[in-house]
């Protein structure tokens, strides 16, 4: 949904390798155009040169709004990554004894502070702010990219999914937990990895497998090679991607988005047992496949009650709350004809402060629905997210200050249903012991226990 807005992914990233070098700056922009909704903030991209020289370019704003022409000639070189941000301009481009090179991420340093002073005392300068910084500075401090990205292993606290691109080719690796998604793919000499299979669809990749939690990898005119590990523990997904993060386009360790999403609702159907409603309808986007398996496993109609504005663009810019909650409810319109007289099932994905929720009931009383019943895919969000997720505190989320029956008078709804924790696991189909599910249940996920 055009979530309570505090609720966004930081990143996307991509990585490729082709053969011909004359399209890879276009592919590698296609690719972050389809990576977007992990961050609309900032996208950038860099690439080799044919004399190994790394050539880079980021933008403040929407891909589409912002690449030039000029960005997208063609480099002479065979290998690029590219990015799409929230937080930062990435992929950075740092000079080492292992040579010029560009880093992009995902994830989030939750000791970022305490590993900047510890790297300044070793006499380490730095010239911004930014989290990727930090990790291109900790892996130069080793004696090549494969030890420097092991390094991280024992030295990060948070997530990382990252790629690096070198004058040799791409190294892609995941952190130990495997909190952040990172996929590879290939067609013929064409290799590539990215945050969300999505892209390969358009570029015609097709899926090898998921990079291995703790993994590290080499992309050149080779292939795709394992050469490293930054350590090895339980895994823990971040269950939040089937709910909210990837597009439904996209599998995550085989496990197809939509499919999870369609279980949430048929869960929420099963349990809700012989609710008499007319149609069942979703918060777009992210409430669309819940919405269809609750109409699949209950029978009752699947009708659209919003309509989406097409030409509504999302502001890339920090916005005040108010204004950002203004877009969201301008975006969406209510289908009047559609709605008055109905009983409602109303499916989202989840609720964080209650606020976004809360106008869409409202909109569709005030259009004339007899009875809205918001059905939730996710179980309540109870505690900040601190792998990636803009989740900032706990002050933030509604779950925590308020019950589920103070919620259902706050949003003004007839009912009120959220997925129970069991249910929102056995829909995703992995055990809960491979799942981050820190923000449902409070517990948080330490990168190194076993
Ligand atoms: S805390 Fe929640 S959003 Fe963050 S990684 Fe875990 S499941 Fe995902």
């Amino acid at each position: 949904m055009e979530k309570d807005l505090f609720l966004e992914e930081n990143c996307g990233i991509f990585g490729l390798y082709s053969s011909c070098s004359a399209k890879i700056a276009e592919e590698i922009y296609y690719s972050i155009f389809k990576l977007q909704h992990r961050g609309q903030r900032f996208c950038g991209m860099a690439l080799t040169r044919e004399d190994g020289d790394i050539k880079a370019v980021t933008h403040k704003g929407f891909v589409r709004h912002t690449f030039t022409p000029e960005d997208l000639k063609p480099s002479g070189g065979i290998y690029g990554i590219g990015h799409t941000s929230l937080k930062e301009p990435q992929p950075m481009v740092l000079i080492s004894r292992m040579g010029k090179f560009a880093i992009a991420f995902s994830g989030n340093i939750a000791n970022s502070v305490q590993l900047r002073e510890e790297l300044k005392e070793c006499g380490h300068s730095f010239s911004t702010e930014n989290d990727t910084e930090l990790l291109g500075k900790i892996i130069s401090c080793e004696k090549d990219f494969v030890s420097g990205i092991s390094s991280l292993g024992r030295k990060i606290r948070g997530s990382y999914s990252l790629v690096i691109l070198s004058r040799e080719g791409i190294y892609a690796a995941r952190d130990p937990r495997g909190f952040k998604p990172l996929i590879l793919g290939k067609n013929g000499r064409r290799f590539a990895v990215s945050s969300e299979s999505r892209p390969f669809d358009l570029l015609n990749l097709e899926i090898i497998r998921d990079v291995r939690p703790g993994e590290i990898v080499f992309i050149d005119n080779c292939g795709i090679r394992t050469v490293g590990e930054c350590g090895t523990c339980k895994p823990s997904f971040c269950a939040f991607e089937w709910a909210y993060i990837a597009s439904v386009d996209s599998v995550i360790e085989g496990i197809p988005v939509m499919e999870a999403r369609e279980n949430f609702g048929s869960r929420l159907a099963l349990k809700d047992g012989d609710i008499s409603a007319d149609i069942v309808a979703p918060v777009p986007f992210s409430g669309i496949g819940c919405a269809l398996g609750y109409h699949k496993e209950s029978g009752i109609r699947y009708e659209e009650a919003f309509l989406i504005d097409r030409f509504a663009s999302r502001s890339y810019t920090p916005l005040t709350q108010e204004s950002r909650e203004e877009e969201a409810r301008i975006k969406l319109s209510v289908i009047k004809y559609s709605v008055k007289g109905k009983r409602i099932i109303l499916c989202d994905d989840s609720i964080v402060r209650g606020t976004q929720i809360k106008f869409k009931v409202r909109e569709l009383k005030d259009a004339g629905a007899r009875e809205v019943h918001v059905r939730i895919a996710c179980p309540p969000l109870i505690a900040p997210c601190f792998y990636g997720i803009s989740i900032r505190s706990y002050d933030e989320l509604a779950a925590t200050k308020y019950t589920v029956n103070e919620i259902l008078r706050r949003i003004g709804a007839d009912t009120l249903r959220y997925n129970t924790l069991e249910d929102f696991v056995s829909a995703i189909g992995m055990p809960a012991e491979k799942l981050c599910l820190s923000c449902f249940t409070g517990k948080m996920v330490e990168n190194h226990e076993k």
